[in-house]
């Protein structure tokens, strides 16, 4: 591994001019857990880093709205996320998803703006947070701009974030009265996904409305299920209903093969878990501000 420098900037302003000044080629720091393997391995190699450790006490907050929309700061770990009640009882689809993802001692260290920016196409929360039409707020010296979660990934690793950008915040809204994730592991249940299904969804007369169907792991960046969507946007949900669906959902994405299956495996994969996704969502406990 080479050697860097260290910058440790006090302020999100002094941050961002580093990171903005010509001939800057370094990379911004959150919990180095992914950024630390990569240099260790020797896929990233890069003279300086700026850890955004001194910015955390200004930018550690969770804040809830009345209506059930949650602001998180950039440097929430995704520890803090997992047990903030408040936001579990606003957004009862996350804590299932933090309870499988990584491991303690990964979740106490990573913060939500350097696990968005990592963009690898195998994590759990970038479909969860599409599905739930969540935006992150891009901070930098030419000002600031919301992208949603969904617009982030461009493919492998990367992402819609200029170089001189960072997450500062992410913005999650009221979560839909149903919503569930489905992590499909090939070996242990905290291993990386083979295939993440995530929906959700409000009930109207008994029928779906406006449903947001996401898959990720096993495509390179988080993909929109719109077929999928459109075969049960309306309709009660019954057993014809569950088997349109899913295979609507198999005939459209469009799935890339790796170590942890096939495509035509992946594809099966999604075939059977789409429908135990959907009947999940429907009896998951619902958010706060929707029981009243
Ligand atoms: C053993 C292990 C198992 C894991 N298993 C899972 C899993 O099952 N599911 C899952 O979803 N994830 C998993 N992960 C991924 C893990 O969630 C990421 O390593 C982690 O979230 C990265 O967050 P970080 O704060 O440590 O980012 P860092 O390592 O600090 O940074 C990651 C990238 O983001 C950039 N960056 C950092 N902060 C910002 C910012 N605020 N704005 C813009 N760019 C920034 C960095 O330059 C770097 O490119 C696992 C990781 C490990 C080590």
């Amino acid at each position: 591994m080479s050697a860097f420098e260290l910058l440790q900037p006090s302020t999100l302003e002094e941050a961002l001019e580093i990171i903005a000044a010509p001939g800057f080629a370094g990379r911004p720091v959150s919990g180095a857990t992914a950024i630390s393997l990569m240099r260790r391995a020797g896929v990233l190699n890069v003279d300086s880093l700026v850890s955004l450790e001194r910015l955390r006490e200004s930018m550690r907050g969770i804040h809830l709205a009345s209506d059930g929309q949650a602001q998180v700061d950039g440097l929430v770990t995704l520890g803090e996320m997992e047990n903030h009640a408040g936001l579990a009882a606003s957004h009862p689809i996350l804590p299932a998803v933090f309870a499988t993802l990584a491991n303690p001692r990964v979740r106490n260290v990573a913060m939500i703006g350097g696990y968005l920016a990592h963009g690898d196409p195998h994590m759990d929360l970038p479909p969860v947070l599409s599905a739930l039409n969540a935006r992150v707020l891009a901070q930098s010296v030419r000002g600031s701009r919301e992208i949603p979660v969904d617009e982030l990934y461009r493919g492998y690793y990367e992402t819609s974030l200029e170089a001189d950008e960072l997450i500062t915040r992410l913005v999650i809204p009221p979560q839909p009265a149903c919503a569930h994730y489905k992590k499909v592991t090939t070996r242990a249940r905290h291993d990386w996904p083979t295939l993440g299904i995530a929906a959700a969804f409000d009930m109207e007369d008994g029928r779906i409305v406006r449903p947001r169907i996401f898959i990720g792991a096993a495509t390179d960046r988080p993909l929109r299920l719109v077929q999928a969507e459109a075969a049960v946007a309306g309709e009660a949900w019954t057993e014809a209903l569950a088997r349109r669906a899913a295979e609507a959902a198999a005939g459209e994405a469009v799935l890339v093969p790796d170590s942890h299956g096939s495509v035509e495996y992946k594809q099966a994969l999604l075939r059977a878990h789409l429908p135990e996704v959907f009947e999940r969502a429907l009896k998951a406990p619902k958010p706060a501000a929707r029981q009243a």
